[in-house]
């Protein structure tokens, strides 16, 4: 990538060079953090000095050794000053978080929507209860906040930061950033740094970011909600695509002239795999309701023998999912997350045993297949992971407030 900047710019991105470095290696001394994003001393110290001052990084306690002499002052993220807000526009409602920037959860608050038809409604109400939960006097007294992170169970175009649709929630071409910045505009939380991505790349910048595990990467989140996504990291960036459909992957086909796809096609993972197509099959209704989901969940926990016959037919489908994102990606590892997680060892034992057996075909071996490090507050999470992601990356990032020039589809 080709980078020009003034140079603010350069100084932004050698400040937040400081900061990823130390958030993969805290505790890191100036000389050291010099040394390793070959920076001058006195540069350093003087970046350092403000970012101190801002409250993104603090000084260890020095531990007494008795040793003489004078010894470097480690240094790491501070957690106590600043925070970063996630949002989760899920299904059946909202979730909103907030959280320091290691990620711990500071403020969490769960909002059912009053009428999901009408979307502009519903992004008042997130907004308004951002304003609430960020208002003086509550647990983020006195911090300050750094930005934004929301995600979507639909596909969003990268360039505005427009849900394009969201077919689960009914919404179509929805100016959330814009609906929010209208709201925030007179209040405490006016020009605040705002990103929006579908939940599944979301989710993957919460466990690249915030699960303490430096270095996994290539890594793929895919999630298995009513219906499948994928969030994809290359390189420590989001592969997002030209428009930010990548990582699409419930409707690659799994079976030829398989079961019929909202999508049109036929024998999409979606529609083997999802847990739309799982209700219509086990319990013949249609839609999304969750008493249906919750019908499904407990009759598979029943041992119903139709219920499990369905579930282990998705999860041996999930394998060759799995199987064919290891080839494609080859990811070192594959976090499967989603609302169908609730279906544990009947959906994710035949998916593991159909990518074991593709691995000793090959001979090669399978990428790590893990569950994700955060419960049900995961995409929320990964709205502040988000947040911190491109505010740490200030050349040229991803989201509604930085998006690169697109060219021409042809
Ligand atoms: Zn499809």
């Amino acid at each position: 990538m080709i980078v020009a900047g003034d140079q603010q710019l350069l100084k932004q991105i050698n400040r937040m060079a400081l900061v990823r470095q130390l958030c993969g290696a805290p505790g890191l001394s100036r000389a050291a953090l010099a040394e390793a994003v070959g920076l001058t001393k006195s540069t350093v110290s003087l970046l350092v000095r403000e970012l101190m001052d801002e409250g993104w990084l603090a000084e260890s306690e020095l531990v007494a050794t008795g040793a003489l002499g004078r010894r470097a002052t480690p240094l790491h993220l501070d957690t106590a000053r600043l925070a970063l807000l996630g949002a989760d526009l899920g299904v059946g409602a909202a979730r909103l978080v907030a959280t320091d920037l290691l990620g711990n959860v500071l403020a969490e608050r769960a909002l059912p929507y009053a009428d999901i038809a009408d979307p502009a409604a519903c992004v008042g109400l997130i907004a308004d209860e951002l304003l609430a939960m960020t208002a003086a006097g509550g647990a983020l007294d006195g911090r300050a906040m750094l930005g934004l992170g929301i995600g979507v169970p639909g596909v969003v175009d990268d360039a505005s930061g427009v849900l394009r649709y969201a077919p689960h929630l009914g919404w179509r071409d929805v100016d959330v950033a814009a609906g929010l910045r209208a709201r925030f505009a007179a209040g405490a939380l006016a020009g605040l740094p705002l990103f929006i991505q579908n939940e599944a790349n979301v989710a993957a910048l919460a466990e690249l970011e915030f699960s303490g595990q430096a270095g996994v990467d290539p890594l793929i989140y895919l999630s298995i909600g009513y219906g499948v996504g994928a969030g994809i990291v290359v390189n420590g960036r989001l592969l997002t695509g030209l428009s930010g459909f990548a990582g699409e992957v419930g409707h690659t086909i799994l079976q030829q002239g398989g079961p019929r796809c909202t999508c049109g096609r036929r024998g999409c993972a979606d529609a083997l795999i999802g847990l739309r197509a799982l209700m219509d099959q086990v319990d013949g209704g249609s839609g999304a309701g969750p008493e249906r989901l919750e019908r499904l969940f407990a009759r598979t926990a029943d041992g119903d023998a139709a219920a499990c016959r369905a579930v282990a037919d998705a999860g041996r489908h999930l394998g060759v999912l799995l199987n064919n994102l290891w080839v494609a990606f080859d990811p070192m590892c594959i976090v499967v997350g989603g609302a169908a997680l609730r279906l544990g060892e009947r959906l994710l034992g035949p998916g593991r045993a159909v990518l074991r057996d593709c691995a000793a075909a090959t001979r090669l071996p399978a990428p790590v297949i893990r569950t994700p490090g955060f419960g049900d507050n995961g995409t929320a999470i990964g709205g502040a992971a988000m947040a911190r992601h491109h505010l740490m990356r200030p050349f040229g990032g991803q989201g509604a407030d930085v998006a690169p020039p697109k060219p021409a589809r042809f």
